[in-house]
């Protein structure tokens, strides 16, 4: 607290990220980034990039950007809204939409920063609690609000609804705007982009943080129709009319154009991530079905704090929340062949687990 702050800010709760490390030694497997490296595309893209033009601003439209990710999801470029990281657009997203009478419906465990954001822009919140075995059921959303937001698949469970699902909510909620945060689709979910021309209400978020490996350039973006890309665009507009430095904008395209590089590294983590859920559940672990790049397991003797102690001692990093409901759970971001086997083989360390 400080006497210079405003009353405003007295009240925030930040949003706390996993723990980024400054050693080297450490195997990281807290905050769901990609173990592979970006795309040799983007690679190529940062050597042919003319370091001069940085004299320049930035094209504050992104529009190279915004006509291929249009392209690439068959949409038109008006469209698209571009951010820095995913957590930048869904920032406008509440600004834009969420400020109503009525409250904004969320799963009442998924991504924390939705109630950041709350809280920050005093939004009222109604959290919709999950089923036992963490599914949304989108029945439960048919009540009068302000809009809706959750995450498919769902952070951190990793559970993931179906298309079905989520159109049927759709045809019901007309009237409000409907955010589906979509940062882990492409391991083994279905997006609703396609959904997009049919409901003007229907916003999509996602992210180049996860499966195209590029965390460190904070790229998101927004597809839905121009009515709803119009209203983040004002919002934007207000703050900063520069989304995106150039070397984010430049390495994003190439990114997106790489998509064989894109599919071969998300199947491996796929792969990678069915790998650990059997080895996990052969040393006692439950495990949540998930189509994300991450597993979410507890163990059925063994406290998941304790746990994250000890892989914690040896070097090994993952994320446990102290919320109740889902404080007996690990999340643990799939990483390389090399990385999971040391991660099963420190448990397997473990004096209590039985291998
Ligand atoms: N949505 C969800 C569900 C997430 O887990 C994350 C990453 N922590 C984000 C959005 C934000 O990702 P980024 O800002 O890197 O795009």
């Amino acid at each position: 607290m400080s006497k210079y702050w405003s009353e405003a800010i007295q009240s925030l709760t930040p949003y706390v990220p996993g723990e980024q490390p400054k050693g080297s030694n450490i195997i990281k497997l807290n905050t769901n980034e990609n173990p592979f490296p970006p795309s040799p595309m983007v690679l190529e893209a940062i050597h042919q990039f003319d370091t001069d033009r940085l004299r320049l601003y930035p094209d504050p439209d992104a529009s190279a950007l915004k006509l291929s990710l249009a392209e690439h999801f068959n949409v038109k470029a008006n469209q698209v809204f571009v951010g820095n990281g995913s957590d930048e657009v869904l920032a406008h997203t509440f600004m834009a939409f969420f400020r109503q009478p009525q409250p904004l419906l969320m799963p009442d465990i998924s991504y924390s920063f939705y109630d950041v954001y709350c809280n920050l822009y005093g939004i009222e919140a109604k959290h919709i609690p999950l089923q036992d075995n963490f599914c949304i059921v989108l029945d439960d959303y048919a009540q009068a609000n302000g809009g809706i937001i959750f995450a498919n698949p769902n952070a951190p469970t990793g559970r993931a609804l179906t298309l079905e699902k989520i159109e049927a909510l759709l045809q019901r909620n007309t009237e409000t705007v409907v955010v589906v945060d979509e940062a882990y689709v492409d391991f083994g979910a279905q997006t609703a982009i396609n959904l997009v021309d049919k409901y003007p209400n229907l916003l999509v978020i996602q992210t180049l943080s996860k499966s195209r490996s590029l965390a460190g350039m904070r790229v998101g973006f927004a597809i839905g129709s121009a009515e709803l890309i119009e209203g983040l665009e004002r919002v934007k507009n207000s703050f900063n009319s520069y989304p995106l430095d150039m070397l984010a904008q430049a390495t994003a395209i190439a990114a997106i154009k790489d998509n064989d590089y894109f599919v071969e590294t998300t199947q491996q983590i796929i792969t990678m991530r069915e790998w650990t859920n059997q080895q996990l559940q052969s040393l006692g672990f439950k495990i949540i079905p998930s189509k994300t790049n991450f597993v979410f397991a507890s163990h059925r003797y063994i406290e998941a704090a304790e746990l994250m102690g000890f892989l914690r001692t040896n070097q090994i990093l993952v994320r446990h929340f102290s919320r109740p409901g889902i404080n007996n759970h690990l999340r643990i971001t799939i990483g390389t062949e090399a990385e999971m086997q040391a991660m099963i083989d420190c448990l397997k360390r473990h004096p209590d687990i039985i291998s």
